[in-house]
């Protein structure tokens, strides 16, 4: 019988039993999460002979769920989901300019998992469109729960996006016009404090260099620009103060030893940066949306988002999910890349401690890349003959088993 992972001030206390919601996602999701799962167990066999295993438990959400019940997340995932903390999850379709809210904001927002943590390291052996790939380590901190994200807004014909135009009008004189839907981008202090404090946390006990604030405070100065002048306030406070240096601070450039960098960028710019400069770029600290569309980007440097995994992580719970969606056009194709969703899987055994089973696959995902033992989205560039994704991670399985 597994036992509940347990959280004390934001501390993870693991059983060698521990019970793990998995949920399969759509599109390509089920195949996907199935071969991170069949991963994970073999990396976990290895490294720990049977003294460890996680028990897997299965929980229905997405388009499934969907057609069963009528709700995307049935009452009884959300009370598992409540009860238990702890997720693996395959990507989510979410319908584009109608349908209900997204369901990963929805399990973000439930568990309250306010910072996105996206790994983005070039593995070698793999295409890049940028000449020195080797170059990029970074690893981005996006706010989770607030900003325009949150999903609060209205159609333009709705009483309620009506009645916002009118009082605008009416009580500051501005005229938002009539055909205008209204989304409303809520930007708080303490949330920024919070992920700011988890970027900073990580700078320090990960030896990182720099810490990059990306915002676009010239335009929206109380949302974005606030983002910044909290996230500098963190920097700047008694209980970091003897880790940072702020750029401003530096009089030919260097970096004192020992210190890390805060600086920070205007996004649009930073979106050209992490391209033209990637090497100067390390820790990367977000809001939401900004958070969102740079993971992205950052995932084309490094070969293409297939390979990108995520942590939503908070004080008391962590969805482990693929950065990207679920590609409805490769689902059941056997053609998808499993490494995104095998890299959150990675990230997952990370946070539990499980340092051992999560370097087995790292291990592992290095050897296919350089024996060019891939599938078709890397082997197109690099003239292998793909894999397909069973294919592929029976590949992992036999690469961790060889190598315990
Ligand atoms: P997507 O990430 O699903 O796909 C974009 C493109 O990236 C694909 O066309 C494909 O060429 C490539 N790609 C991504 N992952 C790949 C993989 N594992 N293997 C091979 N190629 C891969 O993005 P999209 O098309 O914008 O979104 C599709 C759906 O996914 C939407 O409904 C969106 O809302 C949803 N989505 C969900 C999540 C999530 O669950 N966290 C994240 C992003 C998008």
């Amino acid at each position: 019988m597994g036992e509940k992972i347990v959280f004390e001030n934001g501390k993870w206390i693991v059983p060698n039993n521990p019970i793990i919601l998995f949920a399969e996602g759509d599109g390509i999701g089920p195949e996907i999460s199935l071969s991170a799962r069949a991963v994970v167990d073999a990396a976990v066999k290895a490294a720990y002979n049977g003294s460890r295993m996680i028990e897997w438990s299965m929980i229905l959400i997405g388009e499934k769920a969907r057609a069963e019940s009528g709700s995307g997340i049935p009452k009884e995932s959300m009370e598992k989901l409540m009860q238990h903390k702890v997720l693996l999850k395959g990507p989510l379709t979410t319908e584009v300019g109608g349908g209900g809210r997204s369901l990963n904001v929805t399990i973000r927002m439930a568990l309250d998992l306010y910072a996105n943590i996206r790994p983005v390291k070039y593995i070698k052996g793999i295409e890049s469109p940028i000449k020195n790939p080797e170059s990029v380590d970074m690893v981005i901190f996006r706010e989770n729960t607030d900003d325009i994200y949150k999903g609060i807004e209205w159609k333009s014909d709705s009483p309620e996006a009506k009645e916002i135009r009118s009082f605008l009008l009416d009580k500051f004189g501005v005229v938002v016009s009539e055909d205008s839907g209204i989304g409303i981008k809520p930007i708080s202090k303490a949330k920024t404090v919070r992920i700011a404090k988890a970027a900073l946390n990580y700078a320090i006990n990960n030896s990182r260099r720099s810490v990059t604030i990306m915002h676009k405070g010239n335009i929206m100065k109380y949302t974005e620009g606030a983002f910044r002048e909290w996230a500098y306030e963190v920097a700047r406070s008694e209980q970091y103060r003897m880790h940072t240096v702020l750029e401003s601070e530096l009089a030919d450039g260097a970096v004192p030893k020992g210190k890390i960098l805060v600086n920070d960028r205007i996004a649009d710019n930073m979106m050209q940066q992490i391209i033209t400069k990637p090497d100067m770029y390390d820790v990367i600290l977000a809001p939401n949306l900004n958070g969102d569309y740079i993971s992205d980007e950052a995932g084309a440097l490094i070969g293409n988002i297939g390979v990108l995994g995520s942590a939503n992580v908070g004080d008391a719970g962590g969805m482990f999910e693929a950065s990207h969606g679920s590609v409805p056009k490769y689902a059941g194709k056997n053609i998808a890349n499993p490494m995104g969703m095998i890299k959150a899987a990675e990230l997952l055994l990370t946070f539990m401690g499980w340092n051992e089973a999560a370097e087995l696959i790292k291990g592992a995902v290095e050897k296919a890349v350089i024996e060019k033992k891939v599938t078709s989205d890397i082997a197109r560039y690099t003239g292998s003959k793909p894999l397909g994704t069973k294919e592929f991670t029976a590949e992992l399985i036999r690469s961790i088993d060889g190598s315990a």
